[in-house]
Order: structure tokens, then sequence, then C-alpha cells
């Protein structure tokens, strides 16, 4: 995290010092910077106890599953966020949805890891809706597969991509059906 900057964004100059944390400093301009944690939403798309996750397009971590989601943009809630972020990757609008639960995660993007603080929501998949799920992106998601999960030791042998996806699931899971 300290490698972000080699020269100040603001002056040009190699005279920013990371101060630990979230904090770089600038001692020849005073240019002042946190990088706060950026917010995401995401959705638990479900039907009795079967899940609907999406196989993820690109990296980070290609191929694994995770829930129907994204970065919360400025100027929008958690729930617009996710209900968007819903519809770009299955075509699925839903509405309303239901809090479940928030977990920390990290995610590496070209070698810089953001921080984030993930939200997960759940929404009740309607069974007609799945024959028109496609992703608005298909570079961002290859595929989707319908889970059935029967115990929260099924969540953990999951291949899920992030913690906080694993963690929401299992959440979820002991909160509505267990
Ligand atoms: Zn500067």
């Amino acid at each position: 995290m300290n490698h972000l900057f080699s020269y100040c964004p603001s002056c040009g100059k190699n005279t920013v010092s990371f101060c630990g944390g979230k904090h770089w400093v600038c001692s020849n301009c005073g240019f002042d910077m946190f990088f706060n944690v950026a917010s995401s939403a995401g959705v638990i798309l479900y039907s009795g106890n079967s899940v609907l996750f999406v196989k993820r397009g690109r990296e980070p971590a290609k191929g694994m599953l995770a829930l129907p989601g994204g970065f919360i943009d400025a100027g929008e809630t958690a729930e617009e966020a996710c209900i968007r972020e819903c519809f770009e990757e299955t075509g699925i609008q839903i509405s309303p949805v239901t809090y479940v639960a928030s977990f920390p995660n990290s995610y590496e993007f070209k070698n810089i890891i953001y921080s984030t603080c993930d939200f997960f929501f759940s929404s009740e998949l309607r069974l007609d809706s799945i024959s028109s799920i496609s992703p608005l992106d298909a570079e961002e998601v290859e595929d989707f597969e319908i889970v059935k999960i029967d115990s929260a030791e099924c969540i953990a042998k999951l291949p899920i991509a992030f913690d906080s996806v694993k963690k929401a699931v299992t959440a979820w899971y002991l909160k509505t059906v267990h």
C-alpha cells in the first residue's frame, strides 16, 4: 500500500510520504490524501434454499463463484447499487431487497489492493425469471450456477471468490433457512 505513489499526483515531485494506514502527504505542495474504504453491494437471490451465483468472467478470481453485485456509485444507496448491479449482471429486475449483513473485504485489481465494506441483501428469485437470465456485460459474468444449500459446511466447500461472500451466504442461511 505504501508504494501506491512514487510521485505526487498534484505537483509531480517525489516528495510524497506514506503516513501509515491509508494516509499520504506531500511535503512540497501539501497534497493530503486518505485512501478510504470503498463500498460494494451484493444480492443473495434465492428460491427456497437454492442460491443463484455468478461465475466471474474477469480477474480477480476469474471462474470462481460470486454473488451479483459491485461497487456503489457516488450518490447511490446500497439498495440501489444492489438492484442496478443485479440487473447488469443477470438481466433480472429485483425489488425490494432485505438487508442481511456487511463484511469487510479486500479486492485486488491490477496490483492495487482496495479495502472494501461489502453490503449484502437478499431477494426472492422468481423461478419464471430464471429463463430470462442474461448478463448485460458478458465479459463480467462467464456463467450462472444455482446451488442448493443444505448446510453451512456445504457453503464452506463451494469455490466462492471472496470471504465476505462466503460469510454473507452463511449468515443468510443461518438466519432464514436453517
Ligand atoms: Zn505535491
